[in-house]
């Protein structure tokens, strides 16, 4: 198929499922190690040394557990909304979430930063190159914690551990695994995007005797240099990387620079577009007119979302495929093939592009995706695919494997073959998107004492995915019932405008708290399955990975399937009701508590 336009479907279709059919294990999501116990050492935090203090038994107006950008925004807009008494909360040793954790080298934003850092216009920042360095990602979110005030009654290296409504002073009791036990009117939770790293369940592992750890916590005391690159120490070791997807892409670059020896262990490929970094133009920066950020977010979400828009702004990877984007959340997968030839077309391009960079045909033909382009998180670099043409650079198929087979003391094992190896770094992922309430790692202790997940039985309850009947002035942002896009950090500004709004108007109107009423969450959670699309055809064809839960199942109906532009809209016609859905006063408060008195003494 040199042609990159010669689309023969019914080929295409037998090729991916064979590529899928050969990668599907039957443990699914059950081959990964949790990151504890024996392996709590991948989760320990190298950026910060742990500082002790004395437990804190106070009351604060409001709780953020989380403060990446969903904490960091809503306590800026809290702070907008005259709010004083706000407290973030954070494992971390600082505020940045994500980026955080991840400062491994080359670590880069894949979305454009003028739309992806939030709050430009607000701090006065414009990021300098059109795609930023982590390092400036992280910066900016200290920028914006400091801007607004926010470290002042910060509790950083402290995890909440349990939330109890005190039905009689009407604020929640929260604990935590530093010996904290204090009081807040409202909680808001904004954890778990892309924290908890995830390792593969590697027979012998734990045997492994040379160097290693996970990207999120690199180990810049092994290899020298910082994000920016100069592994200097590396020049003498032979280093295995497992793992290309986003991170791999960005990461092996630079590794093959400095190590002595670099092997690749790749499971299933990713898709590598161009990326078309470059620093920002000052004279554009400079002909910015105010409001230009909010324009630019907006229109970037409605190109993607497919709402008609006059020009799109940011013109990249992402905005030249939005109706491949949104195939998966759509459900109209095999309707109308046009979408599939477009789909064809783009991984043909996509695999050509693979044989024109690399120089070895059969290091090349390992490194062609074939699968669907949402199958996986589309990846963009103008580096990843040309480290392979260098001679310290050996890239390792671990596909008819399943993933590496064992790990001995010295070496990696994909079946037959041994490699020796220093240090194994793992660029694995995340548990992605499961904060503590949704794991039930933070117990949620509501009205009457009723626990949150026992009160969500067969799944989530909420009103428009922040609230839940029985669990006043508890808060959550994050996609579940609520929209999603790639560029989440819109996503979490949204919900945090929306979330400082409801508390602000519950403030000025003196509510006893904020809880939805039975029927605005019944409404809402119907609304949300009435509207589902199911996606699982399409899943179904795909190559497993996190996206369709391994390949064992789809993961559908946790969002709301018309989409953020719709979503929002939404949103702010709400918002500009009385809120009455929300808003609970004095004496609906009392039978609320009654209600709940009678029920758990009948
Ligand atoms: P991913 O989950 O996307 O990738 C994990 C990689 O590890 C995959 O290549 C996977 O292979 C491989 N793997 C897992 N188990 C094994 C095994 N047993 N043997 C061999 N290989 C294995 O994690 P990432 O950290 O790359 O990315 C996570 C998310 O973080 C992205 O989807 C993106 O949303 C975000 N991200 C964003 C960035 C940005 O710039 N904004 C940068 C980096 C990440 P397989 O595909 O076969 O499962």
């Amino acid at each position: 198929m040199s042609d990159e336009n010669d689309i023969d479907l019914d080929v295409i279709r037998d090729v991916y499922r064979r590529e899928r059919d050969r990668r599907i294990r039957p443990d699914g999501a059950r081959q990964y190690a949790r990151v504890a116990g024996d392996f709590g050492y991948y989760a320990k935090d190298p950026y910060t040394a742990r500082t002790e203090r004395a437990p804190v038994d106070d009351r604060v107006e409001v709780l953020i557990i989380g403060a990446g950008f969903g904490g960091l925004q809503t306590g800026a807009f809290l702070r907008d909304a005259g709010i004083d008494g706000i407290r973030l909360m954070d494992e971390a040793g600082d505020v940045g979430g994500t980026w955080y954790w991840n400062r491994y080298p080359g670590v880069r934003c894949d979305i454009e930063s003028y739309v992806y850092m939030p709050l430009l216009e607000e701090t006065g920042y414009v990021p300098t190159e059109r795609y930023a360095t982590g390092e400036e990602i992280r910066q900016h979110a200290v920028r914006i914690a400091e801007h607004y005030d926010l470290y002042r009654d910060t509790l950083f290296q402290t995890r909440a551990t349990s939330l109890t409504w005190d039905e009689d002073a009407a604020e929640w009791i929260v604990a935590t695994d530093r010996g904290d036990q204090f009081r807040a009117r409202y909680v808001i939770t904004s954890s778990g995007t892309l924290t908890q790293p995830k390792l593969p369940g590697i027979p012998g592992i734990e045997t492994f005797r040379g160097h290693t750890f996970h990207t999120s916590r690199w180990d810049y005391g092994y290899t020298g240099g910082d994000q920016n690159g100069g592994l200097e120490m590396l020049r003498d070791k032979r280093v295995g990387v497992v793992g290309t997807g986003a991170t791999g892409l960005q990461v092996v670059p630079q590794l093959a620079e400095h190590a002595k020896e670099l092997v690749v262990f790749q499971r299933t490929p990713s898709t590598v577009d161009v990326r078309d970094n470059r620093p920002t133009d000052p004279e554009w920066a400079a002909s910015l007119e105010p409001g230009w950020q909010r324009e630019r977010m907006e229109n970037f979400l409605a190109v993607l979302a497919g709402e008609p828009v006059e020009e799109s702004l940011v013109t990249d990877g992402w905005t030249r495929t939005p109706s491949l984007q949104r195939e998966i959340l759509s459900g109209s997968f095999g309707e109308t093939t046009d979408t599939e030839v477009d789909d064809a077309i783009t991984m043909n391009r996509i695999r050509t592009r693979v044989d024109e960079i690399v120089d070895d045909p059969a290091t090349a033909a390992v490194l062609k995706p074939w699968y669907r382009y949402m199958c996986k998180r589309p990846g963009f670099s103008d580096r990843y695919l040309q480290s392979f043409n260098q001679p310290n650079v050996r890239l390792v198929d671990t596909a008819d494997t399943h993933g590496i087979s064992a790990m001995t003391e010295n070496a990696v094992v994909v079946g037959e073959d041994e490699h020796e190896l220093d240090c194994v770094i793992f660029a694995t992922g995340f548990e992605a998107g499961v904060s503590g309430v949704v794991s039930g790692t933070l117990p949620v202790a509501g009205r009457g004492g009723r626990q949150l997940l026992e009160a969500w039985g067969r799944g989530p309850r909420t009103l428009h995915g922040f609230y839940t009947h029985g669990f006043p002035n508890l808060l959550q942002l994050g996609a579940m019932q609520n929209a999603n896009s790639v560029n989440f950090v819109h996503i979490l500004q949204e919900q945090a405008t929306h979330i400082a709004a409801v508390i602000a108007r519950a403030e000025r109107e003196n509510a006893a708290w904020v809880e939805p009423s039975v029927d605005s969450e019944d409404a809402w959670v119907r609304e949300v399955y009435a509207t589902a699309h199911d996606t699982s055809a399409f899943q179904a064809e795909c190559t497993p990975g996190y996206y369709n839960g391994e390949g064992t199942a789809a993961i559908t109906g946790m969002t709301y399937s018309p989409g953020p532009v719709v979503f929002h809209r939404l949103l702010r016609e709400w918002r500009d009701g009385d809120m009455s859905d929300v808003l609970v006063s004095t004496e609906q408060a009392t039978a609320r508590s009654q209600h709940t008195y009678a029920e758990a003494t009948a």
